[in-house]
């Protein structure tokens, strides 16, 4: 199947990778030139384990291609899939549609023969009545249907997400479509299971799925805070909640709160959509308010256990919003960053991927190590914000710091281990 994918970022290019990988001839279409010239070297521009080497191989034998000219993958394709970027307003925090209107304009020009244009990016309720009212408008003479094909992926664990999705929602408004989207899901190994609902059901259950889970997360933060105060333990908490099956374990490991380009922006989105609705969100707008203010509580509890520390340097361990990836949009522990350097706090930081992205937020404001040691020496606290795999066995005992405090914001260390050996520990919800 020939296929065209619009967007070559987090979610387009594993997404053309992963269809290249079935068998199908996909072009990956970005406006931006530095990107295509790096991509068509044969240079990945993001991180995502497991990636790098199905982009190669797929490159190298053809059967995916880049490009900055959107024609040149709309005018042979059966399906276009728009993934571009739905960013937040700075102030009303809706999803600025200007990236998909201005790809659904383009994507009109080239249309030829029957086509399916599906929107990938999450966009809020009717976006795709209003993209496929454009390419009418463009181009009258088109033969196209407009489909939502939300996406699920998680950053970090997308090659496997692509290969093995929970389930695959399609939102269509007739059952032309279908044909091809089933054509395109019969080139898995296992077809995956195909949910087909109206498009504005598809497109209202990726910002329901997000914001549920964003509150799942701000909901342990808040049973972390109780435990804390009772004298519970969180984490046998939630393994005690998470085995009954009607919760399940998922998302119940506290923490600085949620962050990534997609719970934050999906929630306020999802928040403005029931805002011009006139329906109560509560829950959902408990989740936001919380998790914006859980950032500054923990910037809070580092400068707490630093009270009395002169001219103290934190040793960081993580930027990126979570392990797994080189993503730093919404970060938490950018944001305890941000905010410890505003206290006036030096801070040195290592990330295993991330401290090129980071470096294009915070310049030189922080200093940069190149493992967990160099940050930590001479430090008098290290603080763990991003919970990467590989943090789980650096050795405690051979961190050169000056004072030694720890402040484990995603339950790396163990907390009797770091106590034997000499460390002053504090977690969260124990
Ligand atoms: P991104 O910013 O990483 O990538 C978007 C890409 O689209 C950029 O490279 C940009 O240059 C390109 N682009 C913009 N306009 C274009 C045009 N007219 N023609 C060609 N290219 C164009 O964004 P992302 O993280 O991949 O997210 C894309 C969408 O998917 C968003 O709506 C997001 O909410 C949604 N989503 C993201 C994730 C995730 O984990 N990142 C998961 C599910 C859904």
């Amino acid at each position: 199947m020939n296929i065209c994918i619009i967007g070559t970022g987090y979610v387009g290019l594993p997404t053309g990778v992963g269809f290249a990988e079935l068998g199908n001839k996909v072009t990956c279409v970005d406006l931006i030139e530095e990107k295509i010239a790096a991509l068509k070297a044969g240079r990945i521009t993001l991180f995502e384990d497991g990636l790098e080497e199905l982009f190669r191989k797929n490159a190298e034998n053809g059967s995916l291609r880049f490009t900055t000219r959107l024609g040149e993958g709309v005018s042979n394709a059966e399906i276009v899939i728009i993934a571009v970027g739905t960013p937040p307003h700075p102030e009303t925090k809706e999803a600025d549609m200007r990236y998909i209107s201005a790809a659904a304009a383009q994507v009109a020009e080239h249309l030829s023969g029957y086509t399916v244009v599906a929107i990938k990016s999450t966009v809020p309720i009717g976006a795709g009545d209003d993209a496929e009212q454009l390419i009418r408008e463009k181009n009258p003479a088109a033969d196209f249907d407009l489909i939502s094909m939300p996406e699920f992926l998680r950053e970090g664990f997308a090659v496997h997400d692509f290969f093995n999705p929970d389930r695959v929602v399609i939102g269509a408004n007739n059952g032309r479509a279908r044909k091809i989207v089933d054509a395109l899901y019969d080139t898995y190994k296992q077809k995956p299971q195909i949910l087909y609902t109206s498009r504005r059901s598809a497109e209202l259950i990726k910002y329901a799925s997000n914001a549920f889970l964003a509150v799942k997360i701000h909901y342990i933060n808040e049973i972390a805070n109780l435990c804390e105060k009772v004298g519970a333990n969180v984490y046998e908490v939630a393994r005690g909640m998470g085995l009954d099956s009607r919760i399940g374990a998922k998302f119940l490991s506290p923490g600085p709160g949620y962050g990534g380009s997609c719970f934050p922006k999906d929630t306020n989105a999802l928040a403005f959509i029931a805002k011009q609705a006139n329906v109560d969100l509560s829950i959902a707008q408990a989740a936001i308010k919380g998790n914006g203010e859980r950032k500054i509580e923990m910037a809070n509890r580092i400068t707490a256990a630093l009270k009395g520390v002169k001219d103290p340097v934190v040793a960081v361990l993580g930027l990126a919003f979570k392990g797994g990836t080189d993503d730093v949009r919404e970060s938490p522990a950018i944001e305890i960053v941000s905010e410890l350097l505003k206290r006036g706090l030096r801070i040195r930081a290592h990330d295993p991927e991330a401290i090129n992205s980071a470096k294009a937020v915070l310049g030189d404001r922080i200093e940069y190590a190149q493992d967990a040691y160099g940050a930590a020496k001479e430090a008098d606290l290290l603080a763990v914000l991003t919970e990467w795999e590989e943090f789980k066995s650096i050795s405690l005992k051979e961190l050169r710091m000056r004072t030694k405090i720890i402040v484990d914001l995603r339950k790396v260390f163990d907390k009797q281990i770091a106590i034997a050996d000499g460390f002053t520990y504090i977690g969260i919800g124990e």
